[in-house]
């Protein structure tokens, strides 16, 4: 989508700190790091959220989970514990409509989360 500010990341045209690279999942650091570790995972097609990227999708949907596990691998925060989360939907916070998991570590996070 050419408006998508994700898709032009995807493309380059939007400069970001890219931390992993696969054929179908880009995984990029957070611009506003919420924690010392904050890493986004995008699929590189446009999908505007995780809902319907589970409808088209559910492999890509895996294979960004599996990303996602790796930045935490890669990280160093699998051991002491991660959090990986989807806002779906505006209520929710989600303000780039191009699905994205945020993987947030390297400090203790708070549940309920606000
Ligand atoms: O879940 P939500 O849609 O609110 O998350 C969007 C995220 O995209 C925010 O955490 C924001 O800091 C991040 N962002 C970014 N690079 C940009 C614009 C937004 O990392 N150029």
């Amino acid at each position: 989508m050419t408006d998508c500010l994700f898709c032009k990341i995807v493309s380059g045209d939007v400069p970001a700190k890219v931390v992993r690279d696969s054929e179908r999942v880009l995984a990029f650091r957070d611009i506003n790091p919420q924690a010392p570790t904050h890493v986004l995972v995008i699929p590189k097609i446009h999908h505007p959220t995780a809902a319907e990227l589970a409808a088209a999708d559910p492999a890509l949907l895996s294979e960004v989970l599996g990303e996602a596990h790796r930045v935490a691998v890669d990280e160093g925060i699998d051991g002491t514990g991660y959090r990986i989360v989807f806002n779906t939907g505006a209520q929710a916070g989600q303000t780039v409509f191009h699905v994205h998991a945020h993987v947030l570590g390297g400090r203790g996070l708070n549940w309920p989360p606000g």
